[in-house]
């Protein structure tokens, strides 16, 4: 599941993410939702402002942000 914040991609991996829903829950700008399977998805990234809340309370390193230009990938 992938945010598209720009420059930036927001990406939640799935092989880490446990669904417990800190990320959705901390998104102030309600960019985040759950999915029916439990996971996160970006219900409205246009929304993102880029705060990365998301990345750093994820407990699970599963919030990752891709630079679009280089493909670097960072895990929070
Ligand atoms: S905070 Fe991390 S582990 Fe929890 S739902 Fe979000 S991406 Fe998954
Ligand atoms: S970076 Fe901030 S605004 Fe964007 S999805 Fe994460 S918590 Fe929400």
């Amino acid at each position: 599941m992938v945010v598209d914040a720009g420059s930036f991609i927001f990406q939640f991996n799935t092989e880490r993410c446990k669904r417990c829903g800190i990320c959705s829950h901390f998104c102030p700008r309600r960019v985040i939702a759950t999915g029916d399977d439990g996971y996160p998805y970006a219900r409205r990234p246009e929304k993102c402002t880029r705060c990365f809340l998301c990345f750093h309370r994820c407990p699970d390193f599963a919030v990752e942000v891709k630079d679009v230009d280089t493909d670097a990938i960072s895990a929070g």
